[in-house]
């Protein structure tokens, strides 16, 4: 099983490791894929109503589960995100979904669209109508993540979704120590930089090397770097079950001499990384 650690405000453990479910390519692979990670522990489904066709595969791989077993999570496109728009579109997903409710919705970023404190507002409406548990942001900086935390008000702001990989470390520089500050979960979304392709040259082989001295893959031991602080969650996607079982490997600790050769390796530059 995955570990867990303790998810924002919202009282919940949730696995360290969850799954992504964009750019579905084989829908019946990836509806087998999402059952061998559940099975596993990666209980914490992320989906969107952009992504098209997943929240109903993701619907048929919850199916037959005990919902409370599962922490799912989708997100409201800025284009929809009016106090009206957020409340039909949760309605839209939760069907897609075959779902009652939602652990967590998220705007999925701020494109200036709509003011984010009534997106906020539908979100406590949502929270109070049962049909989410709990409202979060995607791709928000720190003065957007400031405005939705106050805009929620009674209501507490659950987590900020944002792009974290080795070539993308920016969120270390400020979002995840005001996310760290003020109980907000982060999730890191493309951990291994969405294309699936993989680190080379002297960052490569560095990677590889740590990998091979703790008897783990590079991308186990990528995860495990990136899941390396208590706020972290991370939502690797993979529609092949082999990758999904070779990524349920990754929820480890990092000895001390790994973390600092890949600290080198993969040098953080700061500033918010927007995929
Ligand atoms: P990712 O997880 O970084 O990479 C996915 C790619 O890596 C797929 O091609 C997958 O292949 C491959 N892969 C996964 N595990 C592998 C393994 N063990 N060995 C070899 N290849 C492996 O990319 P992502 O989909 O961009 O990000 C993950 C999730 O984050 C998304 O699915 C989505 O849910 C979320 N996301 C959110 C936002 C946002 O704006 N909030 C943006 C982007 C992504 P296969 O599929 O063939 O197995």
């Amino acid at each position: 099983m995955i570990p867990t650690r303790r998810f924002g405000p919202t009282g919940r453990d949730v696995p360290i490791l969850g799954q992504g479910t964009w750019q579905l390519r084989d829908k019946a692979a990836a509806l087998d894929a999402l059952r061998v990670g559940l099975d596993l522990g990666m209980t914490h489904v992320d989906t969107a109503e952009l992504y098209t066709g997943s929240e109903e595969v993701v619907g048929q791989a919850i199916a037959g589960r005990k919902r409370d077993e599962i922490f799912l999570v989708s997100k409201v496109l800025p284009q929809h995100a009016s106090y009206e728009g957020t409340l039909r579109a949760c309605d839209a997903s939760l069907a897609r979904l075959g779902t009652s409710y939602l652990d967590v919705y998220l705007q999925h970023w701020n494109d200036g669209s709509f003011p984010i404190a009534e997106t906020m507002r539908a979100m406590g409406t949502l929270i109070d109508q049962g049909k989410i548990r709990f409202a979060g942001v995607s791709n928000f900086d720190v003065d957007e993540l400031a405005e939705a935390k106050s805009a929620l008000g009674k209501h507490r702001l659950a987590c900020n979704q944002v792009l974290y990989h080795l070539g993308a470390r920016g969120i270390e520089s400020d979002v995840l120590p005001w996310c760290k500050k003020n109980g907000v979960a982060v999730v890191g979304y493309s951990p291994f930089g969405s294309r699936g392709g993989f680190p080379t040259g002297k960052a490569g082989r560095a990677l590889e090397e740590v990998a091979r001295r703790l008897g783990k893959t590079p991308r186990q031991v990528t995860l495990a770097f990136l899941a390396r602080d208590e706020s972290v969650f991370l939502i690797p996607k993979a529609e092949k079950s082999e990758h999904v079982r070779e990524n349920a490997g990754g929820a480890f600790a990092l000895p001390k001499d790994a973390l600092a050769t890949l600290d080198e390796a993969f040098p953080m530059r700061p500033g918010l990384s927007f995929l």
